[in-house]
C-alpha cells in the first residue's frame, strides 16, 4: 500500500536570506577548493580556476579578495616541469599544460612567440617554465581571444618579460568582456607603454632562420560567439607546419575553408579548436588541414568533457593521432625543418 505523502513545508526564510545562504555556501566551497589544491589532495571539487571563473562571471562587488588569495595560492595547472627540454631542432613548439586552458610557446631561431597564457593563478608557473627554456623576451604575444582560460595569467607575463608586440583579434564591442582579468591585462599592457596590434589575416611574421608565422584569421567579426573571433595562425619551418586555432569554432573554420586552399592550411600538428570541442574540428576542416597529430589542450576531468568523444572518434577514423595535455602534460615538438622530435612530460596512462 502506498504511503501517505508528507505535506511539503513552506521555506521558513525569505529569498534574500536564501541568497545570503547561497553566497556563504559558495564561500565555503571556495575555501575547500583552495585547501584541496594547497594540500595536494584530490577531492572531487572544482579547481580554483573554475571557482574564479564563477566569481568572474558573477562579477560580484567586494570579491577582490578572491583575486588577492589567488595571487598567492598554488596553481591548478598540470605541474609544469620547469626544466629545459631535450628535443632536437632549431625550432621548438611547446604545448604547455596549463590544465583547462591554452598556452603555447614557439621558440623560433630568432624570436619567441607566446600564444595565450592559461587561466588565472598560473602566472608564476608559466614564467618559471618560460625562463627554464631560456626565454627572456617575448617578441610576439598573441591573445587568441579574451576568455579567462586564455588570458587569465597574461598580465603577469606582460609585467615580467620584455615584450615586442601584442596581438589581439578584432572583436565586436558587444562581446568584449568586462571581467577584472581582462581589465588587468589591458592595464599591464598600457603600463608597459605597449600598443595592441589587431590581427590582420595575410600578415606574415618573419621569425628568422626561415621560420614564418602567417595570420589566417579571424576572417571577420563574429557577433554570435566570442570564440569564433580567435586569432588563427600557421607556423611554417621548412617542410614542417603547425596550426594554432584558439577556440575558433565551426563558423570560423568554414570561412577559412572558403578563403584558403588546403595547401594554405595544411599542418603536421593541429592544435584542436576549443580544447577539442565538437563545436569545432569539423570533418571538412580536419580533412583540409590534414594533420598527422592533433593536440587537445585541456584539463584532467574538465567539466566540459573536452575533448569531446565525437572529435576523438573523428580523429581516429581519419588516422590522426591525438595528444592530450591532460594525459601527457606539456608536449614539446622540435623541428629541423624536415623531421619532428617529440617529448612529453609523462606517458599517457
Ligand atoms: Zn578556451
Amino acid at each position: 500500500m502506498a504511503r501517505k505523502r508528507k505535506k511539503y513545508y513552506t521555506a521558513p526564510f525569505t529569498a534574500k536570506q536564501a541568497l545570503g545562504v547561497s553566497a556563504a555556501l559558495l564561500g565555503i566551497l571556495f575555501v575547500l577548493t583552495l585547501l584541496n589544491e594547497a594540500m595536494g589532495t584530490h577531492l572531487p571539487l572544482p579547481s580554483v580556476a573554475q571557482m574564479q571563473a564563477v566569481f568572474d562571471k558573477m562579477d560580484l562587488p567586494g570579491v577582490e579578495w578572491v583575486d588577492e588569495i589567488l595571487a598567492q595560492s598554488p596553481t591548478s595547472g598540470g605541474g609544469l616541469a620547469a626544466a629545459p627540454t631535450q628535443v632536437e631542432g632549431d625550432l621548438k613548439v611547446h604545448y604547455i599544460d596549463v590544465g583547462q586552458g591554452d598556452c603555447q610557446l614557439i621558440q623560433a631561431p630568432e624570436q619567441n612567440i607566446l600564444i595565450d597564457a592559461g587561466d588565472q593563478g598560473l602566472g608564476d608557473e608559466i614564467i618559471e617554465y618560460l625562463e627554464a627554456q631560456g626565454v627572456e623576451r617575448i617578441d610576439l604575444l598573441i591573445a587568441t581571444h579574451p576568455h579567462a582560460d586564455h588570458i587569465g595569467s597574461m598580465a603577469e607575463v606582460v609585467d615580467h618579460f620584455e615584450i615586442g608586440e601584442v596581438l589581439f583579434a578584432q572583436t565586436p564591442n558587444s562581446l568584449l568582456p568586462t571581467s577584472k582579468t581582462y581589465e588587468r591585462l589591458l592595464d599591464s599592457i598600457s603600463n608597459k607603454g605597449l600598443q595592441i596590434t589587431k590581427a590582420q589575416p595575410g600578415n606574415r611574421y618573419d621569425l628568422g632562420g626561415g621560420a614564418v608565422l602567417d595570420i589566417l584569421g579571424p576572417q571577420r567579426e563574429y557577433l554570435e560567439d566570442l570564440n569564433d573571433n580567435s586569432v588563427v595562425c600557421r607556423l611554417i619551418f621548412g617542410e614542417t607546419g603547425f596550426l594554432f586555432t584558439g577556440d575558433a569554432g565551426e563558423a570560423a573554420e568554414e570561412d577559412l575553408l572558403n578563403v584558403y586552399d588546403s595547401s594554405d592550411l595544411q599542418a603536421d600538428i593541429l592544435k584542436l579548436g576549443h580544447h577539442g570541442s565538437s563545436t569545432a574540428n569539423t570533418s571538412s576542416w580536419l580533412k583540409a588541414v590534414n594533420p598527422k597529430y592533433a593536440v587537445a589542450s585541456c584539463g584532467k576531468d574538465n567539466s566540459y568533457g573536452h575533448p569531446h568523444q565525437e572529435v576523438v572518434q573523428r580523429l581516429e577514423e581519419m588516422g590522426i593521432s591525438l595528444w592530450r595535455t591532460d594525459q601527457t602534460g606539456t608536449i614539446v615538438v622540435g623541428s629541423d625543418g624536415a623531421n619532428l622530435d617529440v617529448q612529453m612530460e609523462r606517458q599517457a596512462a
